[in-house]
């Protein structure tokens, strides 16, 4: 089996804001319709706000599933999505962020602000100590990770981390390359490792 096919669920990560360039709506909106047409499960935060909304609508409206993971405290702040395949709630931010990587075959990474920050640092060092081997797909909308990329460069660049440290994320830059690039991401199993390890 391909790593598409065996991508049955993908972990979307992304802001609870649509942020202020039309083209991250536009990305979710187009990410979404591709993973209902290849019957690749959407799995969330829960909420019906922000690019978050956006991305869990596009999917149910192409008829694919959507599962939320929410925490109780912030089902209504974050507004929880209500038609959702599922909804699970959680007790907590860290539960959340654990049943979400139960969850995911792989991950995605789109425009989004701190939390969107903190699920995504979180996942990539997880897949450094070798926790887990999933794929990461930062999409690069008109630019917005272009900060994330010049850091990771900076890291390795002052002697912090090995390159190698690159081959634990791939970035596109179209929802139209997020399925494809899951099936060539590279394998990490003898490479990156933090120096201590
Ligand atoms: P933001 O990118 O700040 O709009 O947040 C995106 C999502 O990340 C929201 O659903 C936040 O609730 C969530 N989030 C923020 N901080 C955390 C955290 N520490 N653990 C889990 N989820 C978080």
């Amino acid at each position: 089996m391909d790593t598409i096919t065996s991508t049955r669920s993908l972990c979307v990560f992304c802001g609870s804001r649509e942020g202020s360039d039309p083209a991250y709506r536009e990305a979710a909106i187009r990410l979404g319709v591709l993973m209902a047409r290849r019957g690749v499960r959407l799995v969330y935060g829960g909420g019906s706000i922000g690019l978050m909304g956006v991305v869990a609508d596009a999917v149910l409206a192409e008829g694919g599933e959507a599962v939320g993971v929410i925490p109780d405290f912030l089902m209504r702040s974050e507004h929880g999505h209500r038609r959702l395949t599922e909804q699970i709630i959680t007790g907590s931010m860290h539960d959340r962020k654990r049943r979400m990587f139960e969850l995911a075959d792989a991950f995605c990474v789109m425009p989004g602000g701190l939390g969107t920050l903190d699920e995504t640092f979180e996942i990539i060092t997880w897949k450094q100590i070798h926790l887990h081997e999933l794929p990461i797909i930062v999409l690069d909308i008109a630019g917005y990770w272009q900060p994330l990329q010049a850091l990771l460069a900076k890291v390795i660049s002052a002697g912090f981390a090995d390159a190698s440290i690159l081959d634990l994320v791939s970035v596109v830059n179209s929802p139209d390359d997020v399925l494809d690039a899951i099936a060539t991401a590279p394998s990490i199993k003898d490479g990156v490792v933090t120096s201590h390890l």
